[in-house]
């Protein structure tokens, strides 16, 4: 079914997606293949590619293995490496937004502070930086969950005298060649610019609040014979995708409390580590005191044997200040340095970034998310009608890929546009008993999980409430989102 979906310069959009990056594309892609295409995707940045985009800094690559990480309906056969690169990674979005036409949708320079519904018209209004706003009847926000650089409440921060950036806003203007430099903070992304990092600087710190599970990443470059396979055969592309979709579905099974696999893995990472750090006190600092997956798993191969370097210290001691010098630790160390790097993660509980959003009745999104936010699937808020969010409240994955989901969720939201359109409706709103429901299986399933555990996460509230993870394995939220089950949601037709 095609839509009319006429343009005439001063009515409102169909559909207004908020974001670039790969949930806004995924989004934007398949809105067109369902003949959705009066629709607009606007974003701060100045290019597609969202935390593709930002995160540039040196040894940023994907922990997903590359032919998973990539659309159903683009394979990419050229995929250099196992575990392939951020340029890559960036190149096959842009080439996916230039390949299904989404180039002519794409707002720039377009920041969404606010999105405001009006319950009789049936339309969101959006609030831009510095520009008019923006009428649609439908509105996809596809801001991401990790776009927001957390910065730590450190005493002295400020009063640095030397180069400091966050790992999300690297700063190449800066030669980190011999300087002393320290990242605070050595969790997913930290991890992978550390071993870079060592090779240019004079020394290295690093400092760590808490250890990670690390395991060894199985990179290696794809030989030509490969390629040429998986562009000459679609089976070999279907395979390698089911491949590691079974491979890191099983894992799931680790993330269990009562897991045989979680403690088999345990155990052999224990023993790797006793392998590749032969010194038992730089050991003990990386034997983390929570279970596996508690926090997110990491993959390096080069990270431990970094840690070795004679260049590099770790330091476990709490950071007391920092002065215009250096760091000054809480054991009374002081360490004089040239560069501070911040691998301090995400501000991830808000989902929707900074956008105040107003549903109906003046109902504000982080009002009703002030305990922890949730949403139906991760997609649908009930009192918010006819706004959708991709990669919301626990849809985040430990061991797979975060596109699935996304795709899912698009799937899930074209549906659901094309009722709203198809039957030119002014409210479509998810019931709260329905939402209810789903999030308290989500809940009752999270409590079997190591999420729980005793260790801090960005996966959970303040209070232990985990809302960024999905509970179960993927084929699970395959299966629910499939097809939107209208029954539960609320519809009024405009005009009526
Ligand atoms: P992160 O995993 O949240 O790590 C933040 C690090 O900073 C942790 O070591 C944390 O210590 C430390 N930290 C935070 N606040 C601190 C403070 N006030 N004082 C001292 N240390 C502090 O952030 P990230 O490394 O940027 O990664 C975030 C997420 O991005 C990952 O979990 C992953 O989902 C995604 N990511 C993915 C890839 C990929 O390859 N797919 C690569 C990079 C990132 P604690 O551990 O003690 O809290």
């Amino acid at each position: 079914m095609t839509f009319k979906c006429n343009r005439d310069g001063s009515s409102p959009w169909t559909v207004a997606i908020v974001g670039a990056g790969v949930s806004g594309i995924c989004a934007a892609i398949r809105l067109r293949q369902a003949g959705i295409t009066d629709f607009i995707v606007l974003d701060k940045g100045d290019r597609i590619g969202g935390t593709w985009r930002d995160n540039t800094y040196p040894g940023a690559a994907c922990d997903v293995r590359s032919h998973f990480y990539s659309f159903s309906f683009e394979p990419n056969p050229d995929w250099s490496r196992v575990y392939s690169p951020q340029p890559e990674i960036l190149a096959y979005f842009e080439h996916c937004v230039e390949k299904y036409g989404v180039t002519p949708h794409l707002r720039f320079g377009q920041e969404v502070t606010g999105a405001k519904f009006d319950e009789e018209r049936g339309l969101w209004t959006l609030d831009i930086a510095g520009g008019a706003p923006v009428e649609a009847r439908t509105v996809i926000l596809g801001c991401g969950q990790l776009n927001r650089p957390a910065w730590p409440a450190i005493e002295g921060r400020d009063s640095f005298a030397g180069a400091s950036f966050h790992s999300a806003r690297w700063d190449h203007e800066v030669d980190l060649k011999g300087k002393r430099v320290a990242s605070i903070g050595n969790g997913a992304s930290a991890i992978q610019y550390v071993p870079e990092v060592a090779k240019e600087a004079s020394h290295l710190t690093v400092f760590q609040r808490s250890a990670n599970w690390i395991v060894a990443r199985d990179d290696r470059a794809y030989t030509q014979e490969e390629k040429q396979r998986f562009r000459n055969t679609a089976l070999a592309r279907l395979w390698a995708r089911w491949k590691i979709y079974l491979v890191n579905e099983f894992d799931f099974l680790a993330f269990l409390k009562e897991s045989w696999l979680r403690r088999r893995r345990e155990k052999a990472i224990l023993a790797w580590l006793e392998e590749v750090i032969p010194d038992p006190e730089l050991r003990a600092t990386q034997t983390p005191d929570y279970p596996l997956g508690c926090k997110r798993i990491l993959l390096s191969s080069n990270y431990f044997p970094t840690l070795n370097r004679p260049d590099v210290d770790v330091v476990t001691s709490a950071i007391a200040r920092i002065r215009p010098d250096g760091i000054e630790t809480a054991d009374g160390r002081f360490f004089p340095l040239d560069v501070i790097i911040y691998g301090t993660g995400f501000e991830t509980m808000s989902f929707v970034g900074p956008i105040a959003v107003t549903g109906r009745g003046g109902r504000k999104l982080d009002e009703t998310w002030a305990r922890g936010a949730e949403a139906h699937h991760g997609i649908t808020v009930s009192g918010f009608p006819n706004l959708f969010v991709c990669y919301g409240p626990n849809t985040n994955l430990g061991h797979h890929s975060i596109i699935f989901m996304i795709e899912c969720q698009v799937r899930y939201i074209a549906a659901c546009i094309r009722e709203i359109v198809k039957r030119d409706l002014a409210v479509f709103d998810v019931r709260e008993e329905a939402m209810a429901r789903s999030n308290r299986q989500i809940q009752d399933a999270m409590k079997k999980t190591v999420w729980e555990g005793g260790c801090r996460s960005w996966y959970k509230t303040a209070e232990g409430k985990v809302t960024n993870n999905w509970s179960g394995p993927i084929v699970q939220y395959w299966w629910q989102t499939r097809r939107p089950d209208f029954a539960e949601y609320e519809e009024r037709p405009r005009g009526t």
